[in-house]
C-alpha cells in the first residue's frame, strides 16, 4: 500500500481542484492511502515540520506519491513555490506535476524546479469518477461529456490540454445523487454526437432531482438551431451560457440569444473576450461586442485575455492600452456586481456610451478619475502620516 498525498497550490480557484478528485479515486481504488490538501502555503498540518522536529522526521519518508496541479500560467509562482517546498521536505518522495499550466509551460517548471510535468490528461486517473468525499459540503457534481473541442481557436488552451475531441460515454458515473446540481466544464457540448443521448439522461437525473444543470465554460452559438434549443429548454441549464470571442460569432450570438429567449430562457450570459492576439480585438469592436448583447437583454462577461504561454500573465494588445484595460476593470468593479455588465440600457449607456469612440473616452475618463483619487487619498494619507510624527 503506498501513501499518496495531492496538492493544490495557494492561488485562487472558485471550483475544486478535479484532476486531483479523480487522482484520489483512482489510488484509492488501487488500495492507497491518500490524502488532498489545499497549500495554504502550506496544510497547518504540514507545517507542524517548522515546529516539531519528531514530528517532521515521521512524516518525512511517509509518501509515496505526490502530485501537485495546476491551473492558470500566471498562477506560476504559487505552483513553483510549491513544488519546490515539497521537492524540500519530502525528497524521497516521487513528485509529479500536471495540470494545465503543467501542460503549456512545461519547459518553465523544468527550469525552475528540475521537474518533467506531465502533459495533458493523466489516462488512469481520467475515466475515474471525483473522489467527493475531500468537499462534503460541495452541492454539485463536476463532469465532462466530451472531452477537447473541435474548433481550433488560436487564444484558446483547450487543443493543447486535450488535443483530441473525444464523448466521455461514462459521465453518468461522475455524479453524485445527493446534489442537486451538475456542472459540465465541457468545451463544446453542441458538438458531440451524443448531445440528444445526453440530454435524455440528464431528463433522467432531473427526475431523481438533480435540477440544475450549468455547462460552465458555454456553448458555441455557431452549433444552435431550433431542435437544439427545445432539446435544451427540456433540462434546467442555468444560466445558459454563450461567447461572443470574435468575428466568426457575429450573427449567430444574436440568433441564439433571441432562440433561447422565445425558449424561455432567462438567465443568459454571454463570454466577451478582449486585449486578445486577435488582429479585429479592437477597444472598438469590444464595444460593439457588449452593445450587441446589451441590446438583447442579455448579460455579458467580459474575459480579459491573457498569453498561454507566458509565467508572468502580463499581455497587453497592441489594440489595447494600460488606461483602458485598467479603466475597464475598474468600470466593472465601480458599476456592476460580479464583473458581470447587467440587463439596464440606460445604465450600459451612461457608463459606455453610445459608440466605440465614446466608449473609449469614457473609459480614459474613469482612468483619470481613478488616478485623482488614488492621489488625493495617497496625499491625505501622508498628511496623517505626519501629524504622528513627534516635532
Ligand atoms: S470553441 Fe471555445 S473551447 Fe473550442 S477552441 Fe474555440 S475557444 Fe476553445
Amino acid at each position: 500500500m503506498k501513501n499518496i498525498l495531492l496538492v493544490e497550490p495557494a492561488y485562487k480557484n472558485p471550483y475544486p481542484p478535479l484532476g486531483l478528485m479523480k487522482i484520489s479515486t483512482w489510488h484509492k481504488r488501487k488500495g492507497n492511502n491518500v490524502q488532498l490538501i489545499k497549500d495554504t502555503p502550506h496544510s497547518p498540518s504540514l507545517d507542524l515540520f517548522e515546529e516539531n522536529e519528531i514530528c517532521y522526521k515521521k512524516l518525512k519518508n511517509h509518501y509515496d506519491i505526490i502530485y501537485i496541479t495546476s491551473l492558470f500560467t500566471y498562477q506560476a509562482q504559487f505552483v513553483i513555490e510549491t513544488i519546490r517546498y515539497y521537492i524540500d521536505k519530502f525528497p524521497k518522495a516521487r513528485t509529479r506535476v500536471g495540470g494545465i499550466m503543467a501542460t503549456l509551460i512545461p519547459e518553465y517548471i523544468k527550469e525552475k524546479t528540475g521537474i518533467e510535468t506531465h502533459v495533458g490528461l493523466l489516462r488512469g486517473a481520467e475515466n475515474c469518477p471525483p473522489d467527493y468525499s475531500w468537499y462534503p459540503n460541495l452541492n454539485y457534481s463536476i463532469s465532462f461529456t466530451t472531452r477537447g473541442c473541435p474548433r481550433n481557436c488560436p487564444f484558446c488552451a483547450v487543443g493543447k490540454h486535450e488535443p483530441i475531441f473525444k464523448v466521455k460515454e461514462n459521465w453518468p458515473e461522475d455524479i453524485d445523487i445527493t446534489k442537486r446540481k451538475i456542472i459540465f466544464w465541457d468545451n463544446n457540448w453542441l458538438a458531440s454526437p451524443n448531445f440528444e443521448k445526453d440530454v435524455k439522461r440528464l431528463m433522467k437525473f432531473r427526475k431523481i432531482g438533480i435540477t440544475q444543470v450549468d455547462f460552465n465554460q458555454g456553448l458555441d452559438c455557431r452549433l444552435f438551431d431550433e431542435d437544439k434549443i427545445k432539446l435544451l429548454s427540456q433540462i434546467k441549464i442555468k444560466p445558459l451560457r454563450l461567447a461572443f470571442d470574435n468575428c466568426s460569432e457575429d450573427g449567430y450570438i444574436q440568433k441564439a440569444i433571441q432562440l433561447s429567449q422565445k425558449y424561455g430562457f432567462k438567465d443568459i450570459s454571454v463570454y466577451v473576450l478582449y486585449n486578445s492576439e486577435d488582429k479585429n480585438d479592437t477597444p472598438e469592436y469590444f464595444y460593439y461586442r457588449i452593445n450587441e448583447i446589451n441590446k438583447l437583454g442579455a448579460l455579458t462577461y467580459p474575459m480579459r485575455y491573457r498569453a498561454l504561454y507566458n509565467a508572468n500573465g502580463q499581455y497587453i494588445s497592441d489594440k489595447w492600452d494600460k488606461k483602458l484595460l485598467r479603466a475597464l476593470k475598474l468600470s466593472l468593479m465601480f458599476y456592476y456586481t460580479k464583473g458581470m455588465i447587467t440587463k439596464s440600457r440606460d445604465a450600459f449607456k451612461k457608463i459606455y456610451g453610445n459608440n466605440g469612440n465614446e466608449f473609449k473616452h469614457k473609459l480614459y475618463e474613469i482612468y483619470e478619475k481613478d488616478k485623482r483619487i488614488n492621489s488625493r487619498l495617497s496625499r491625505s494619507n501622508s498628511r496623517i502620516k505626519s501629524d504622528f510624527v513627534v516635532p
